[in-house]
């Protein structure tokens, strides 16, 4: 079976039961640069076009490297952030646009794991006094049963009855973030987000945590947003994984289905690290070239294009649709769509079409920069090597040897006169160098 959606727009998994968290292409952008009248000209797309849903009792496993947006994500969902596009339906209510006070009434429902329990707890508050704070405000039980019921969280959290009127700082790191699950189950949530709730604690209290989050999902029904770079957590506790990277969804299944065959070149790379308990079975490991570019000035087309070893001209200028490989598989990338594959040639067209006009717009915007032209008189070599940068997306620096290297065969394809111009600079600069060093 094979489906194609809009960018972004992938249906849940398991069709016919209701969501808990529908979440329709959620943008999150920061501005990074203010014109002279204060309007932002320039963001970082933190989130850019995001879809999935969630069912009740489920969990969804979030991963990609760091700055991929995962924790952006996380905290849009929740509110904590304005959403700058796209929508959030929990429990069948559109909450994208709520006020503070609409939100109130959710405040219960959502709540948030920290990364860092030593940060998240008030050092000034006993345990008691900490998960009883949001107990009283949002009156979950009458105030006279408040001590029992909190009483009643700390045991199901592993945390004995002396502890409550103990400071956060007599407590270790596993301890604490108890603490801290005690908190967010202390108002009864449906939905919790999970933001590396483990990777500050070791291994072994690890096991222990993950262990209890497991526990208290199936006691209490509980539906998790689980944030993290450790995949082997994310295995054993996701029913769906979702891989990001630079604000975009790039797989999105069964977890099973996922660990299995990954299919988007950049979840093969980022699942080939994990490691196998079988000495026998042979490692293969891909290594990702380069560093993650900026979000804020991503590359054009595919965003993972520029560290891709399957990188088409398709990948270059166009931006790869979701694409249902398998039942609620879900894959953004060209490799995996029909038409693409089709139609390689009017592709291939486009593309060189595409390149000119990328060529013609730095040209232009050469000449209209007198330092540029000025640049272009006294150092040529330079000159060339700004418009090779232009090319790939505006003023961004140049991202590898690969990419230039592309670039140059690009540019001799496209126009012979400047690339003669380009390499004729290069060379006596090259051959001064060597001349210096002898
Ligand atoms: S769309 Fe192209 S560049 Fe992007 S992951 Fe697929 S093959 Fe690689």
């Amino acid at each position: 079976m094979s489906e194609k959606f809009e960018n972004g727009t992938a249906p849940a998994t398991g069709e016919g039961t209701a969501p808990i968290l529908r979440v329709e292409h959620l943008k999150k952008y920061f501005p990074i640069k203010r014109n002279f009248f204060g309007r932002p000209v320039a963001f970082l797309r933190a989130v850019d076009d995001v879809s999935f849903q969630v069912e009740a009792g489920s969990a969804i496993g979030i991963v990609g490297e760091s700055g991929c947006g995962k924790t952006t994500l996380g905290r849009t969902i929740l509110r904590l952030y304005e959403t700058d596009g796209g929508e959030i339906v929990f429990h069948g209510d559109n909450i994208t646009k709520l006020k503070r006070k609409g939100m109130q009434k959710y405040r219960t429902e959502m709540q948030l794991i920290f990364q860092d329990p030593y940060s998240s707890l008030s050092p000034r508050m006993t345990v008691g006094a900490i998960i009883a704070e949001g107990v009283r405000a949002h009156h979950i039980v009458p105030r006279e049963k408040v001590h029992d019921y909190v009483l009643e969280v700390m045991k199901k959290c592993g945390l004995q009855p002396q502890y409550y009127d103990r400071y956060p700082h007599e407590f270790s790191g596993g301890q604490r973030q108890r603490i801290c699950i005690a908190r967010a189950l202390a108002v009864r949530p449906k939905l919790v987000v999970c933001d590396e709730p483990v990777s500050a604690l070791d291994v072994s209290i690890q096991a222990q945590i993950i262990n209890l989050l497991k526990e208290l999902q199936t006691a209490d029904g509980l539906t998790y947003l689980f944030i993290s770079h450790d995949l082997s957590v994310v295995k054993y506790i996701s029913d769906q994984i979702m891989v990001m990277y630079l604000g975009n969804v790039m797989e999105l299944g069964g977890t099973e289905k996922i660990f299995e065959e990954p299919l988007h070149p950049y979840t093969q790379a980022l699942f080939s690290a994990v490691p196998v308990p079988n000495p026998d079975v042979k490692m293969n490991r891909i290594i990702l070239e380069g560093d993650i570019p900026s979000p804020a000035n991503p590359p054009a087309g595919c965003k993972f294009h520029t560290r891709c070893s399957r990188c088409m001209n398709a990948c270059r200028f166009l931006q790869p649709k979701y694409t249902e490989v398998g039942e609620g598989h879900f894959v953004a990338c060209h490799l995996y769509d029909k038409e693409i594959a089709a139609d390689a040639e009017r592709i291939d067209a486009e593309y060189v079409e595409w390149l000119q006009g990328q060529i013609a717009a730095a040209k232009k915007f050469a000449q209209k920069e007198p330092h540029l032209k000025e640049l272009e008189r006294m150092r040529p070599d330079l000159y060339t090597k700004w418009l090779s940068d232009a090319l790939l997306s505006g003023k961004r620096p140049l991202a590898g040897k690969k990419v230039r290297a592309h670039l140059f065969e690009e540019l001799e394809r496209m126009d012979a006169e400047e690339y003669a111009r380009v390499k004729a600079c290069e060379n006596p600069a090259k051959g001064e160098e060597e001349d210096s060093d002898a």
